[in-house]
């Protein structure tokens, strides 16, 4: 008997190593490397110059400096005076949509788009920036300020790209549109928004766009040497409950033994403890599946098994904050409330929880997960407002397969993956027009680097920056010419 369960356990381990052994990285995509001569102090000056137009979206509309973005608009065709007679421009607002007419109508167009308004600099703590946030100041090799990452790069980058193609002769089969919006950080409505409803108007249905999203990470997963870039397919959604505890009220020299606040803090605690149920299927499976080649022996033997592993790969993920967000709708208790003075109980006290709804849920299913799991007489749900995850784009289509193709003619042996965003993009109105909408900015990005969104110190190195107008360059030549 001993013998036999020794033979089993030997026969299972050897399943176990030749499944990890096979769990590889593809063999070497076969691709030459292109060799591009970008003028990088020239295109480091635009990126640095761009950053010193003021161009703040803030939350309050009346706090916007207009003759920024004015001033803005008027230098990008001051800098690319070919881009600007070569190509259409139709303004929104001050969202700027270039039209590049392609050779073959019957061919759908593809858009490839950046935002150039950037968020605010948190008031006091602009000396905690190595150098001004306003001021794209390039030194030993690094562009500092403010849209340096997000997404000034982006904008300056297809710009240059463009610039690059129109030099060299380059004529598009396909029509390339690019879009800059100006108002991305406050939910886009008058800058993509517009653009969307246009294209809607003129029955334009885009093969696919290229946002902004993720990036080529670099260094970000232990013990992973090759580049990661992860083109984001779906963004996930976003629903706000407010979560209502009511009780009698009264005066708190005489209190009953659960006051309001008691009965909404055990709700809170139910929500901690019972995340909204997850875990690798469908894009997350398919992006664990593809990174975890890379992976060091141990952790590819976990997901190379996964038939025996999953459970311990699930807890594993979700305890690291960014893995998990990739699994599941997350929970964030942000907002709390309850009596007006310190001498008064409470009737009611509420706790409003953000929801970032993965595409497998939707606004309702996690409204009803959440009814269920704090059911209480004393507790009612309330539904501030929300919206879905995004469609999830195909990463089997011939644009991921382009864009894929480009970065590896860049940046050689990258390994590619579909991605999800966790955050927010203008791509939430470009995808109502494209078959295929894509969320990544073609530029490495390291773990300092990450601080930098929406941060202090963002900034980018000028080498990363050109490697990223190559990619843009390739990705528009290959994106428009099939
Ligand atoms: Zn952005």
């Amino acid at each position: 008997m001993l013998k036999l369960i020794g033979g089993s356990l030997l026969i299972l381990a050897a399943v176990i190593v030749v499944r990890t052994i096979m769990h590889s990285p593809p063999p070497s995509a076969d691709v030459m490397l292109v060799n591009l001569n970008i003028d990088a102090k020239k295109a480091a000056q635009h990126l640095s110059e761009s950053i010193t137009f003021k161009t703040v979206s803030n939350q309050s509309q009346a706090d916007k400096n207009d003759a920024e973005f004015t001033g803005f608009i008027q230098w990008v065709k001051d800098t690319y005076p070919s881009v600007n007679s070569k190509l259409e421009l139709i303004m929104f607002n001050q969202t700027m949509l270039y039209k590049w007419q392609g050779s073959d109508q019957s061919l759908k167009p593809i858009l490839v788009t950046g935002h150039y308004d950037v968020v605010p600099v948190i008031p006091g703590s602009e000396d905690k920036w190595e150098h001004p946030p306003y001021e794209g100041k390039i030194v030993d090799g690094v562009i500092w300020g403010r849209g340096a990452l997000d997404d000034k790069s982006g904008v300056i980058g297809i710009l240059e790209a463009t610039t690059f193609l129109i030099a060299e002769g380059f004529s598009p089969t396909r029509t390339i549109y690019l879009s800059f919006g100006h108002d991305e950080e406050i939910g886009g409505p008058e800058g993509a928004g517009a653009v969307t409803a246009y294209l809607q108007e003129n029955e334009i249905q885009l093969a696919w766009s290229l946002d902004e999203g993720s990036f080529l990470f670099d260094g970000m997963f232990p013990g992973v040497e090759n580049l990661i870039a992860a083109i984001n397919v779906a963004e996930k959604g976003s629903v706000t409950l407010d979560i209502v505890a009511t009780a009698a009220g009264g005066h708190s020299s005489m209190p009953p033994k659960n006051n309001a606040i008691g009965v909404l803090a055990k709700a809170i605690n139910k929500l901690e403890e019972n995340p909204v149920p997850g875990g690798l299927q469908g894009l997350s499976a398919t992006m664990f599946d593809s990174i975890s080649r890379y992976f060091d022996f141990p952790m590819r033997m976990l997901f190379a098994n996964r038939w025996l592993f999953d459970g311990v790969i699930d807890s594993q993920l979700s305890r690291v904050t960014f893995a998990n967000a990739m699994l599941r709708t997350t929970t964030a208790t942000t907002m709390l409330s309850g009596s007006i003075k310190t001498n008064v109980l409470p009737i009611e006290a509420i706790a409003t929880v953000n929801f970032r709804v993965h595409p497998r849920d939707t606004p309702e299913s996690v409204k009803a997960y959440v009814e269920g799991i704090v059911a209480d007489e004393q507790i009612t749900v309330r539904t501030r407002g929300g919206r879905s995850a995004s469609k999830v784009s195909s990463w089997e289509a011939d644009g991921f397969n382009q864009i894929a193709r480009s970065l590896r003619e860049v940046y050689g042996d990258v390994a590619v993956t579909p991605g999800l965003m966790i955050a927010g993009s203008d791509s939430r109105h470009y995808g109502k027009v494209a078959d295929n909408a894509y969320r990544f900015n073609p530029f490495e990005l390291t773990q300092e680097n990450l601080a930098g969104f929406h941060g202090t110190n963002e900034k980018m190195k000028v080498e990363d920056f050109i490697m990223g107008i190559k990619a843009y360059i390739q990705i528009m030549r290959r994106g428009s010419d099939s």
